[in-house]
């Protein structure tokens, strides 16, 4: 039986949870995750938190797709165990909130482009640990480098939390699915699965290259042609999040570019 709560109470903390952090608009990536979280046996628990901090536009943060009763059906079809939908001051009470920061990784790609950004989303994800005490949570593979920020942050906290970690899930044309996709009108949906071709096209052509700027700056006029304005198309060491080196064997491409004024993300991995 699902059950929606706002706090977490101790009945929850003896259970063992596999923990599925959202702020809601779910779509089929999501759940992807939740079914991930499934298999592992626990509990589930999906939060729902829009939230604030890991907002560096106010703009952004107003204009959040919000669907409250729609995502809380479809955690209810998937059998979630509990949907923890907490009010923004149990999240964040007047004091006593550690505020964490990102190493230096935060500071490139998402974090350059976006200031805070990923102060915000360390601080909420630690808090929701502390909270809820889970055994495995579960983050998918689009946001990157955010995943390969709070698995630092679990080995710098020393916490005893398993990360799973779910691959993208995309619509038939290749968009990379997400809830700001909603924004997207039809022309500009269209506009903007050519970003995933263009990535795997630039993704082929580093690794039978090998003069990756070049391929970079080739793949990069893909994009332009097609009216997507990039932000960052940029490649790293999937292990360091770095600029490669000539030891690399696993790289990602990661792409931030804008469709008709929406910021989408995406990225590929290329094993050499
Ligand atoms: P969000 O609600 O955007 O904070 O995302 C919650 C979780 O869903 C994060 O771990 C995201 O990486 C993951 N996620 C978002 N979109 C996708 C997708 N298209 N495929 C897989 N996971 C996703």
């Amino acid at each position: 039986m699902t059950k929606v709560i706002r706090t977490i109470s101790n009945d929850i903390l003896v259970e063992n949870i596999c923990f599925i952090p959202t702020m809601g608009s779910l779509h089929n990536g999501h759940l992807s995750l939740v079914d991930l979280g499934k298999k592992t046996n626990l509990k589930t628990l999906v939060s729902i938190f829009l939230n604030r901090r890991q907002f560096n536009d106010i703009k952004d943060f107003e204009n959040y797709p919000n669907q409250l009763d729609s995502d809380v059906q479809k955690l209810y079809d998937r059998g979630v165990d509990y949907i923890f939908v907490p009010e923004e001051d149990y999240i964040y009470p007047s004091s006593g909130i550690e505020t964490v920061s990102p190493n230096e990784i935060g500071r490139v790609l998402e974090g350059y482009s976006r200031p805070g950004h990923f102060e915000g989303v360390l601080t909420v994800v630690k808090r929701l640990f502390d909270l809820i005490q889970p055994s495995y949570s579960v983050f998918g593979k689009k946001d990157a480098q955010q995943l390969f920020l709070i698995k630092n942050m679990i080995r710098e906290f020393n916490l005893n939390i398993q990360i799973i970690e779910g691959d993208i899930v995309r619509d038939k044309n290749g968009l990379a699915l997400s809830s700001r996709n909603n924004h997207l009108s039809s022309t500009a949906k269209l506009k903007a699965s050519c970003i995933f071709d263009s990535l795997l096209k630039t993704a082929e052509s580093i690794s039978s290259n090998k003069d990756y700027e070049e391929a970079i700056k080739e793949g990069s006029k893909n994009f332009v042609k097609n009216e997507i304005v990039l932000d960052y198309l940029e490649l790293v060491d999937t292990e360091n999040f770095k600029s490669p080196s000539k030891y690399s064997k696993k790289l990602k491409l990661l792409i931030a570019a804008y469709v008709e004024n929406i910021r989408l993300i995406d990225n590929v991995d290329i094993e050499l």
